[in-house]
């Protein structure tokens, strides 16, 4: 049963030691999300949705609860063990796109594959492959700094899709954009939504939650509401740039977890 769940959460409780006792963070969250979603979890600041969002991406562990992914009980594997299921099933982007600033876009796109042994030629063409499906393979050899803000975003999406991973985590991934450049990031979100992978997107906007398919609400820790929806049509654009998307990720039978 829960093989066919890609995230399941159960009773995902997160408390932090205070000088002063500990504070909960995250008390008691339990949901499953199947292969294909595309959910947004809302909440004010401060109400849990990154403590949550990290622990979906096993950036940290629960203090109470378990999470399944793919049906492997996290709490089985070791830190090693789960450090490479996450290479391997999550990709991440943030609000501070938190790219290499020496580095260039190219060598930011692969840093992932150098963890995962990849040889330099593979690594190349794989990365140019994703900056170019981002409308970004002329700014290759550019460094962070040169550009926009949108523009960075891309890059660090196009580093989070390199692994081919089932499962793209955002943590308010147009939080430091201006709204037309955010709803290009939605936009591009979509496209890979369309391509099979599964997508959490932490928002504290309901306006952007309102263009994923599923909204779970977060208040002081605790999951207020689960609802599914239907997605607002995105504004148009001047191109899809689901048409530039060309790796498909490999939903292949096989490639799920195992301890
Ligand atoms: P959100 O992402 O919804 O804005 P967070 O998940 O970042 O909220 O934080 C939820 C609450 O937990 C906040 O009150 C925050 O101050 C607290 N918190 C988060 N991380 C830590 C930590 N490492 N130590 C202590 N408190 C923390
Ligand atoms: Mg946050």
């Amino acid at each position: 049963m829960s093989r066919e769940k890609i995230v399941e959460a159960v009773g995902l409780t997160r408390a932090f030691p205070m000088a002063d006792g500990e504070f909960v963070a995250l008390r008691d969250v339990s949901f499953a999300i199947e292969p294909g979603e595309f959910v947004s979890i809302m909440g004010a600041s401060g109400s849990g949705k990154s403590t949550l969002l990290n622990l979906l991406g096993c950036l940290d562990r629960p203090t109470s609860g378990h999470l399944r992914l793919r049906g492997t009980d996290t709490r089985e594997l070791d830190d090693a063990h789960l450090s490479r299921v996450r290479n391997s099933t999550i990709g991440f982007i943030f609000q501070s796109f938190n790219l290499i600033a020496p580095a260039t876009v190219l060598t930011n796109v692969t840093l992932p594959l150098v963890y995962a042994r990849t040889p330099r030629k593979d690594r190349n063409s794989r990365g140019m492959a994703l900056l170019r499906a981002v409308g970004l393979e002329a700014k290759a050899a550019s460094r962070p700094n040169q550009l926009s803000g949108g523009q960075c975003q891309r890059v660090a999406i196009a580093r989070a899709l390199v692994n081919r991973p089932a499962l793209l985590l955002a943590d308010e991934p147009t939080g430091n954009l201006d709204s037309r450049t955010g709803m290009e990031i939605l936009r591009l979100m979509r496209a890979i939504h369309e391509h099979g992978v599964t997508i959490v997107m932490v928002t504290h906007d309901l306006k952007l939650a309102h263009f994923t398919q599923r909204i779970l609400t977060i208040h002081d820790g605790e999951l207020d509401a689960d609802e599914r929806i239907t997605p607002e049509p995105l504004p148009q654009g001047e191109i899809s740039l689901a048409d530039l998307y060309p790796i498909r990720h490999d939903a292949a039978p096989g490639t799920e977890v195992t301890p």
